[in-house]
């Protein structure tokens, strides 16, 4: 065996994801994101002996409502527990998590890799406090300690190791990230660190049944990085491998610049964390009927948006993919067919010059810059054949940056089409004075002609001729040479 393709690559994920509730899990500081340094914080999140945790009930809730839109089992029963180790940034030196029982357990994702569907299992979903943040950079003389992020509730979701390339991890995030937008329960910004992974890998020949070792690296915070950590750590096993040498159980730090990641510290085991109940939060009984008020509670799902895009709007199912793979994205096509939009039209415009832009602008797609109801009026007067394709575009840029409303940027900047033959019959005849040879041409059959004399004379009227009437114009003048 020498090859890549030999091997089978193994993925297992562990994904965090703060929860967007409007307090912390054990006291009622804010959640909010940013904040000068220590400004979110009260004597319970920053650990001080005597204050006590009160578990926060919409904690319990974000958690069953993203176990149940992943089809786990919700636990009738569940306690918290402590991991106990030492870190700076964690006060009490244990963090308050869940060991032997989760909120959720046993559920999946469906992804579909090149049309087949594919089930990704879930292990469980757990409920803990995330930890505050070093400072290192500013400072020479020593690192400081940011409280603010200490406290705020995160969900941990482990799958089990189901995936088997970066392009099938990379579909799950996305799924289980829409997922959790979706329902409410995280922003899932990764610029912010609300969502993160750490990425479980292994590789086994592909005759062998039982697992590889595997490797870990934390706290991915792009897919980007994610795809690029797991392409890498793969090729870095398989190369081990068949150079005689063996994988260490062992954590891995990943450095996205450099493309490589580097060891740094034997993997530490379960025991190593002396977990134990925690003694200051009661058990929490969970019962059905709460359950099936938030299963009932459940806004619609990408998969069904999807399925329902196809048929309801009849958009290919490549459109409806995109679109509803993200929530703000999915809820800005909406809103643009209510206002009137044709459902086709809209999403050429979304998928194109819309999803463009942002991506060239470097802006978030919850923080698109002018609100539907303008796409749709940019759509009705190109039906109306109030301004043409060419403007259309140059009005749709001028939208996103101005925010004004395509009409008045219509209005102001005179885009209005041309459709009269006292304005559009002169620049016909000099487009065809000037081209005489594409008039050859096209008197010699070759009707593209026609297409290169039209372009001329939208560039004469700045795109704003009336293109049927120029088309017109054309043929009736070329018929008298
Ligand atoms: P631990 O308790 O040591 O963290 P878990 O059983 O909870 O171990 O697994 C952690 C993650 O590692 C899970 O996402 C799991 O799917 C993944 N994983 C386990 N074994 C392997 C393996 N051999 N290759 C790749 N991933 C694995
Ligand atoms: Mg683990
Ligand atoms: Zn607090």
């Amino acid at each position: 065996m020498n090859r890549e393709k030999d091997y089978e690559v193994v993925i297992g994920l562990e994904v965090h994801a703060e929860l967007a509730t409007s307090s912390k899990i054990f006291c009622s500081c804010s959640t909010e994101f940013g904040g000068l340094p220590n400004t979110h914080c009260c004597p319970g999140c920053i650990g001080m002996p005597g204050t006590l945790p009160v578990l926060n009930k919409n904690v319990v809730e974000f958690a069953i409502r993203a176990g149940l839109a992943t089809n786990c089992e919700i636990s009738g029963f569940t306690k918290m527990d402590r991991k106990n180790y030492f870190y700076p940034d964690l006060p009490r030196a244990y963090q308050i998590s869940q060991y032997d029982i989760p909120i959720c357990k046993d559920g999946f994702i469906e992804i579909e890799i090149n049309g087949v569907k594919k089930k990704i299992r879930i292990a469980r979903i757990h409920i803990e406090e995330d930890a505050g943040k070093l400072v290192h950079d500013q400072w020479s003389t020593g690192s400081l300690v940011d409280y603010n992020r200490s406290g705020v509730p995160l969900i941990e979701i482990v799958t089990y190791p189901d995936m088997n390339s970066a392009e099938e991890a990379r579909l799950f995030l996305e799924g289980l990230k829409a997922i959790l937008q979706y329902t409410g329960v995280s922003d899932c910004k990764m610029q912010e660190g609300s969502l993160r992974a750490d990425v479980n890998i292994s590789v086994k020949p592909k005759s062998q049944e039982e697992l590889g070792v595997r490797t870990e690296m934390k706290n991915l915070n792009s897919f980007r990085a994610i795809i690029r950590a797991i392409e890498a750590e793969s090729r870095r096993q398989i190369e081990e491998l068949e150079s005689g040498g063996k994988i260490y159980r062992e954590t891995r730090r990943w450095d996205d610049e450099k493309g490589v990641s580097f060891s740094m510290r034997s993997k530490e085991e379960a025991q190593d964390y002396r977990y134990f109940p925690e003694s200051d939060i009661p058990p929490v009984i969970i019962d059905s009927e709460w359950v099936e008020e938030i299963r009932k509670s459940l806004p619609e799902l990408p998969e069904t948006r999807k399925r329902r895009y196809m048929e309801e709007y009849g958009l290919p199912a490549y459109d409806a993919e995109i679109i509803t793979s993200s929530k703000a994205l999915s809820d800005f096509f909406e809103e643009t067919v209510k206002n009137g939009a044709n459902a086709k039209t809209a999403s050429n415009w979304i998928m194109g010059e819309l999803l463009r832009l942002l991506k060239e602008k470097g802006v978030e797609d919850d923080s698109i810059p002018f609100p539907p109801v303008h796409l749709a009026k940019l759509i009705d007067i190109i039906e109306k054949g109030i301004i043409t394709g060419t403007i259309a575009k140059k009005v749709f840029d001028n939208m996103f940056d101005s925010g004004k409303d395509p009409v008045a940027i219509v209005d102001e900047q005179g885009l209005k089409v041309v459709a009269d033959t006292g304005t559009l019959l002169p620049v016909v005849k000099k487009v065809i004075e000037n081209n005489p040879g594409s008039v050859a041409d096209y008197k010699a059959g070759k009707t593209k002609a026609l297409g290169f004399l039209m372009g001329q004379a939208m560039r004469e009227t700045k795109g704003k001729a009336d293109p049927k009437l120029i088309n017109q114009l054309f043929i009736e003048e070329l018929e008298k040479l």
